[in-house]
């Protein structure tokens, strides 16, 4: 890296730090965690990424963030350049722990896969190589969903079929996705895996439709899967032409002995509009719960966490963090990103009174904050103010009339309450964290760089009620 302006020590590693809590683990090790920082200049960042299609995807959907994470360490607007420049090769390219020999044929078809899928283009499978079987804490929670998915890597499509995975947001159902993905290849590098969720499917199938492509061509790349492991299933509900393409998927995969695995944030049966005989199949193998960690797996995951973060944490730290930190996992990682955040800045060792207050600033914060205005008084003014329903909030409809509102939800939920992109996803109808994240930046950019005068305007008296009351 070629530097002529003086950046913060650990620039990068704070910038990515600072991500990390903004959006979630899995994004940030997905897209950002192989980049870096390759010159800077008074004005201008070049932030270089692995592949073509990272710098595509971190260009288009992070830019903005990063941006606004820059200017918070640094406190200018820097430029954002962003480059490809290859790093490192991938996982599986280097395992040679085959249990089955190489098949050359087989890895034509591995080719068509990439081919004829614009969305896999960067890897095959789409598989987070940062999410393994090695990095999972088994604890009571998810002993049975490991041992069931340890089962499916050692007898794919043999024991259960369909494994489905099922519990709350940030209990391991992703990460355990992955894990089987990975180790899948790393016992046969050619086996055709694909790791999506169903929303990812949707829209490919939907392009498809849309220009007109070739939807025999489709149809191939997902029925000639040895295993298909499918995320968020939960949002394949009310997309009937997709989920009819979806059953014939599965039924092709399944009668030919294919392992499908799945994940959703519920029990199938209460996936609303959920055709029947797709709840049937989903539910037609074996179905486990994930829960919420207990003290003693919360205790594991903070310190296999912490060394993974080079945090170094005595006992009664942890046990500090486990007592004060009882949600899921993924809210363990964005505590001990606050401590690491918190202590990047210092030059002392992390101490208990460090993170007690860093823990404890952000409780208050929001115990404050929520305590006056709460979720369902931000609804029900939006409601009243742009003249909808709680039920088109929180519904699918797509008309401008509905999405105007419904983004401002977002954003008031965001920033008038400081709830996080999850918990308003959930709210608002089981919608994805990334989808809340543009609906607050869309309504940032109308307010502020396109001075859009009446969504101003309705924010204005929004904002008056809200704080009159
Ligand atoms: P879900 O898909 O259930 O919402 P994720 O798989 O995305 O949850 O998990 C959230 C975060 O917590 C991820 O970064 C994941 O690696 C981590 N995580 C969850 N469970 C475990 C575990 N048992 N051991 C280690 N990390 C875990
Ligand atoms: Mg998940």
């Amino acid at each position: 890296m070629s530097s002529s302006t003086s950046l913060p020590e650990n620039f990068w590693e704070k910038v990515l730090t600072t991500l990390e809590i903004e959006l979630s683990n899995s994004i940030v090790s997905t897209w950002l965690a192989n980049t870096s920082l390759y010159e800077t200049d008074e004005q201008q960042l070049t932030i270089a990424c692995h592949d073509a299609y990272a710098t595509n995807i971190i260009e288009s959907r992070y830019a903005h963030l990063i941006k606004k994470v820059i200017h918070e360490i640094t406190g200018k607007n820097f430029k954002l350049r962003f480059i490809t420049r290859p790093q490192r090769t991938k996982i599986h390219d280097s395992g040679p722990l085959f249990d089955q020999p190489p098949q050359p044929a087989k890895k034509i078809n591995t080719k068509e896969i990439r081919s004829s899928s614009p969305s896999h283009q960067h890897n095959t499978s789409n598989l987070n190589p940062n999410y393994t079987f090695d990095n999972f804490v088994v604890g009571n929670s998810n002993r049975v969903p490991h041992a069931a998915a340890m089962s499916v890597v050692n007898n794919p499509g043999k024991i259960y079929n369909p494994l489905l995975i099922y519990g709350g947001t940030g209990v391991g159902k992703t990460h355990l996705l992955h894990a089987i993905g990975n180790e899948l290849l790393q016992k046969n590098p050619y086996a055709r895996v694909l790791y999506l969720t169903s929303e990812d499917f949707t829209n490919d199938f939907i392009n498809h439709l849309r220009q007109n492509k070739d939807m025999e061509n489709f149809r191939q790349t997902y029925r000639q899967l040895d295993a298909l492991l499918m995320d968020d299933v939960q949002f394949i509900g009310s997309k009937e032409a997709t989920q009819e393409e979806f059953y014939h998927t599965f039924n092709t995969l399944h009668q030919s002995g294919r392992q499908i695995v799945l994940a959703s944030d519920r029990d199938p049966q209460e996936i609303e509009e959920l055709a029947d005989r797709l709840v049937s199949r989903l539910r037609g193998g074996l179905m486990v719960n994930m829960s919420l960690p207990d003290y003693e797996t919360r205790i594991a995951i903070i310190s296999s966490k912490s060394s993974q973060l080079n945090i170094s944490l005595d006992r009664q730290m942890i046990e500090y963090i486990a007592s004060v930190i009882t949600e899921n996992v993924r809210e363990i990682e964005g505590a001990l990103l606050k401590i690491k955040s918190a202590s990047l800045g210092q030059d002392e060792p992390i101490t208990l009174g460090l993170i007690k207050s860093t823990l404890q600033d952000s409780n208050t914060k929001r115990g404050n904050l929520t305590k006056k205005i709460t979720p369902e008084m931000i609804l029900e003014l939006v409601t009243n103010i742009f003249d909808t329903t709680i039920k088109d909030l929180c519904g699918r409809r797509r008309k401008k009339e509905v999405v105007i509102p419904r983004q401002m939800a977002m954003f008031l939920l965001r920033n008038e309450i400081g709830m996080n992109y999850e918990e308003i996803g959930n709210l608002l109808g089981g919608r994805d964290h990334t989808t809340i994240m543009y609906g607050c930046e869309k309504i940032t950019r109308e307010i502020n760089e396109s001075q859009n005068a009446y969504l101003k305007s309705q924010l204005r008296l929004i904002r008056e009620r809200l704080y009159s009351a």
